[in-house]
Parts: structure tokens; C-alpha cells; sequence
């Protein structure tokens, strides 16, 4: 046997019959088309030639419950009393659970699994070489996949210590050495890190190197999670499954990729990303209120005042049906202007709300108002600084108010350190803002490790157009944002997207309706359909919009 045959390779897996590594609901002993989760993604990842061992890890206290879910002895239960804490990095993966990589600072699925130090020292005494870390809700693991990625971490792996491939969350692992498992794990730091640009480490994207095992377009253009860890996906998986017949296990990844690709044509009974507007108190953000002039932003919000917390309530119940729901507060007014504020998260985090981000131009952002959002379940706070000096922040913005902002926010992210939500500074790149946006943007990934560009948008030509140039591609595309998101006004009624934010679109208010009854309301199925068809004149702002391919 070669010294490269000799290194053993083990595929390592982390159970909790509690909660998912998204901190969802555990869902891993729950029937999936008539088998366990666990053990499905157990039999997918038996099929594995190259894996010379499968250890599931799991709380010492459900040792015994785990190895009851598997059909087989071949796999190695290690019940450990160190507790595992949900990665801190499942904040920054939350608006993008259906890609590999995405979301905030270009987090990866792979930053949702956590290590320890006592999952390490167990792989070292057993002399591993490499480990294959997959989640426990991967029930449609892709095995042939998982042995290309393999083979490929050999060939390649005494250059680079991690290999990946691009496809959709579930459908295939990451592989890492075990000397760099150790040194994440002693750093407290994950592997997304590593792959993240930063101005002080400047590398090529590690996606034309070679710890990427490059797989074919569709497996990444995917959007779907194949990891039955919330409830959408679960009953997405479910219905895949019914659909692949007796023998799912023959299935490959192309093969489900496809299947799943037909079924997305259905839309789910909620959105995924709920966008809220809670008051039209002027705010400063460019996105929120990119004109200077009074007038026209009192015909905007057309009478609209604050959102009552009772409305609120309802909302956020109703979506309490899914967990993976995330919250925009945002809208054309200032949200941190809202007196209930506190109590509006409060509602929403009790009713289970996944995701809560806040965008604000950041005045706001002191005393009280910043005390209780330190201390909130809030993950994000979006804060749309838009210029990088004094001068321009006046220009643009019409008010002086630059070193107020910035020296709140750098005493925010100073008394908040790791514990409160995400400080995010925004920019919207316009032909005013361009010249600063690469100081601003170095500057505050230094100063708080995040900031964020975003492209100008005059919402379907209701605003003047200062982008710098059209982003849209050649070839017009349905519109994603229909099956995606819902938008509503502070007055409770829902529209066909953020982008009318002047409500001449109105499908219904929450007030008479149940979110699941809007959200697949006959206008908006009639959209949806439209847009499947390419008949993008179906409504006015559809017909103008430069936003439909973000
Ligand atoms: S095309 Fe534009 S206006 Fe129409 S739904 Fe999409 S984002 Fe909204």
C-alpha cells in the first residue's frame, strides 16, 4: 500500500435531536418519504468507495437514541459532553441558505458546521488524514460527487489543506486536512474566512484554484438546498423523493438537480424574504429616500403613517409557519424612528421569524435605540453611510450629518464587539457616490470586518437614474423576486414587490388576509405567470424595471 493509500479518510457528521446547525428545529429522526433523515443521509454516504470510515457525532446524552435511528453497525456513534455551539457564522448565511456561497462577507455552507477541539483529538487518535464533513440532513448526498471531490483533495492535497466544489448546499461535502481542521479550530475561525476577500490579504478567489473541484453550471445554478434541516426544504425533499420512485439511491446529482428544477415552478405558501416598511418617517438612505425634495416624498408614502404593532403581530405570526423566514425592516421610511421597535422584534423573534435585518441611514443609531438593539436578536443592522467624506455625504444626502454617523456606528460596533447584530455599512454605487467606493469600502471591512455595495436603483424609473451604467443582462428573464419576496407598506398592504413603493400595485392588506392568502393571491399567481411566459408588460413597473435579474 502507497503512503498516499495509507491516509485514511473519514466522512464525520454532527446529529442533535434538538436543533439543526442552522439552529432550526432537529429534523434528522423525522420520516422523509418513509425513512429516517439521519439514515438517508447515512445510505447515500455508504455508497462512497473512497471513505474508509462514517462517524456521527452527536451529545453524549443521545448516543443511544442517535444509533437507533441508523440500520446499521458499520457507522461509528461518538457521543460527546463538550457542548457544540451553533456556528457563529449561521448569522451571516441566513438571506442565502441556497447557495454554497453568499450572504454576508461571502459566508459558505460550510461555515454552518462547527468543530471541536474534542471532535479533533478523537479524529487524530484514530489517525485520520483527511475528513468529509456533511451535513446530517444531506438526504440527497450526491455519491459520485463526494468520490470526485475526494480524489481530487488527494491528488491535490499537500498544496491545498481544504477542497470544495460549487454545488448546491447537500449535494456534496467539504474536505479538509486534518492540520487545518486543528488550526480552525484552534483559531475559533472557519474555513469561509479563508476564502473571504480582505484588503490586508488580498488573494485570488480560491474558485480558480485548485482546492475547487469544478462541477458542472447546473449543480451551483441550483437554487435549492438540499439539506432537509427547515421546514420548507424538508417538504421540498420529501416531495422529490416521492417523485424519484423506490430506488432514490440510483439517482445522481444532474439527475436531481433536473427533477428539482421542474418542481420549482410551484411557489411555497410563504416567502422566503418578507420586506416591511414600519413608518415614512424621512430617512437619509439613498434607497429609502433618494430624493431631496419634500413634496414628492409626501405623494410617495400616499397618507401612510407608522405600522400599528398589532399588524405587526399578525405578520409575523402568520409567517411563523416556516422557519427560514427572513425579516427586512426597511421600506422608504426610517424604521429606528418607530417607538416599537423593540416590541415589533420581540414579536418577531418569539413567533420564529429566522432572520431579522434593519436597514437605517443610521442618525438613530445612539442611546436608547442603540442600547436595545445591542441587546436584541436583531442580526443585522444595514446602515446606509453612502459616502466616505463629509463633503459628498452632504452633497447627496442634503444634510450634514457624516461624522455624527460614522462616529455613532464606530462606537456601536466598539460596545457590541461580537454579541449584537451584524454592523453592515451600505453604499449605493451612483455616479455621485463611485469615486469613494473603494475607500469606503476597505475602510469599513477594516474597521467592523463588513461592508457592503449595492447597486443604485430608481424603482422602475419612478426616480432619476444616477447608476453608473445598466447592469441588466442582454436577455430578459422572469423575475425572481415574485416567488421570493413579499413587500409591505406601513399601512399593511402588500404589493407586488419593493419596487412600488408608491402601493399602485396592491394585492390586499394583512389586516383582512392571511399571509399565505396574499402571498398566492390571484394577482400576484397572474404575475408570476406572465413572467414565466415573458409578458413583462403585465404591469407597469415590471415593464420598466432594471432590477428583475438581482
Ligand atoms: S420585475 Fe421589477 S417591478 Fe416586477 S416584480 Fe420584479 S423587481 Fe418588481
Amino acid at each position: 500500500m502507497s503512503e498516499d493509500e495509507k491516509r485514511k479518510r473519514t466522512a464525520i457528521i454532527y446529529a442533535d435531536l434538538e436543533r439543526s446547525a442552522l439552529d432550526t428545529p432537529s429534523r434528522i429522526a423525522m420520516s422523509l418519504a418513509g425513512q429516517n433523515v439521519l439514515s438517508r443521509t447515512i445510505s447515500r454516504l455508504k455508497q462512497v468507495q473512497a471513505l474508509d470510515e462514517i462517524v456521527v457525532f452527536c451529545p453524549a446524552d443521545q448516543q443511544e437514541k442517535i444509533r437507533g435511528l441508523l440500520d446499521t453497525n458499520s457507522v461509528l456513534v461518538q457521543g460527546f459532553n463538550e457542548p457544540v455551539p451553533v456556528s457563529n457564522r449561521v448569522k451571516r448565511r441566513k438571506w442565502a441558505l441556497s447557495s454554497w456561497r453568499g450572504g454576508i462577507r461571502e459566508a459558505t455552507v460550510f461555515d454552518e458546521q462547527s468543530f471541536t477541539s474534542e471532535m479533533v483529538q478523537f479524529l487524530r487518535d484514530r489517525d485520520n488524514y483527511t475528513v468529509l464533513a456533511v451535513p446530517a440532513e444531506a438526504v440527497l448526498l450526491a455519491p459520485e460527487l463526494v468520490e470526485g471531490l475526494l480524489e481530487h483533495h488527494r491528488k491535490h492535497g499537500d498544496e491545498m489543506r481544504f477542497t470544495f466544489c460549487q454545488a448546491a448546499p447537500g449535494l456534496c461535502g467539504g474536505a479538509y486536512r486534518m492540520d487545518l481542521l486543528h488550526e480552525l479550530v484552534l483559531n475559533k475561525t472557519y474555513i469561509g474566512d479563508l476564502l473571504n476577500y480582505s484588503p490586508e490579504n488580498t488573494q485570488a478567489d480560491l474558485i480558480v484554484q485548485e482546492c475547487n473541484y469544478k462541477v458542472d453550471p447546473e449543480l451551483y445554478t441550483s437554487e435549492f438546498r438540499y439539506i432537509a434541516d427547515t421546514e420548507r426544504n424538508f417538504a421540498g425533499l420529501q416531495k422529490l423523493l416521492e417523485q424519484m420512485g423506490d430506488n432514490p439511491g440510483t439517482w445522481d446529482a444532474k439527475a436531481i438537480v433536473a427533477l428539482q428544477q421542474k418542481q420549482a415552478q410551484e411557489v411555497d405558501i410563504l416567502p422566503r424574504e418578507v420586506e416591511i416598511e414600519i413608518t415614512t418617517t424621512p430617512s437619509l438612505r439613498i434607497k429609502g429616500y433618494p430624493h431631496r425634495n419634500d413634496q414628492e416624498r409626501a405623494q410617495w408614502s400616499a397618507g401612510r403613517k407608522q405600522m400599528d404593532l398589532e399588524i405587526f403581530k399578525k405578520i409575523v405570526e402568520d409567517l411563523g409557519q416556516y422557519d427560514d423566514i427572513c425579516l427586512t425592516i426597511g421600506g422608504v421610511g426610517e424604521p429606528l424612528a418607530h417607538p416599537e421597535l423593540p416590541k415589533m422584534i420581540q414579536a418577531a423573534k418569539e413567533a420564529g421569524i429566522f432572520g431579522i435585518n434593519i436597514e437605517t441611514d443610521g442618525r438613530l443609531l445612539k442611546g436608547q435605540v442603540a442600547q436595545s438593539l445591542s441587546e436584541s436578536p436583531v442580526d443585522v443592522l444595514s446602515v446606509y453611510v453612502d459616502a466616505h467624506s463629509r463633503g459628498l455625504y452632504r452633497g447627496i444626502k442634503g444634510e450634514d450629518a457624516f461624522e455624527e454617523v460614522v462616529g455613532q456606528l464606530a462606537e456601536y460596533s466598539e460596545t457590541i464587539k461580537s454579541n449584537g447584530p451584524m454592523i453592515i455599512p451600505h453604499l449605493v454605487k451612483s455616479r455621485e457616490t463611485m469615486s469613494e467606493m473603494e475607500e469606503f469600502y476597505d475602510g469599513w471591512i477594516s474597521k467592523c470586518g463588513s461592508a457592503v455595495i449595492v447597486g443604485y436603483n430608481d424603482y422602475a424609473g419612478q426616480i432619476e437614474n444616477y447608476s453608473v451604467m445598466n447592469m441588466c443582462p442582454p436577455h430578459r428573464r422572469p423575475c425572481r423576486r415574485v416567488s421570493r419576496i413579499m413587500s409591505i407598506l406601513a399601512d399593511g398592504s402588500v404589493t407586488i414587490c419593493g419596487q412600488d413603493f408608491q402601493g399602485k400595485s396592491i394585492v390586499g392588506n394583512v389586516g383582512e388576509k392571511s399571509m399565505t392568502d396574499l402571498w398566492r393571491a390571484n394577482e400576484m399567481e397572474e404575475l408570476r405567470k406572465a413572467h414565466q411566459q415573458e409578458n413583462f408588460e403585465i404591469n407597469e413597473l415590471c415593464a420598466s424595471c432594471g432590477e428583475w435579474h438581482r
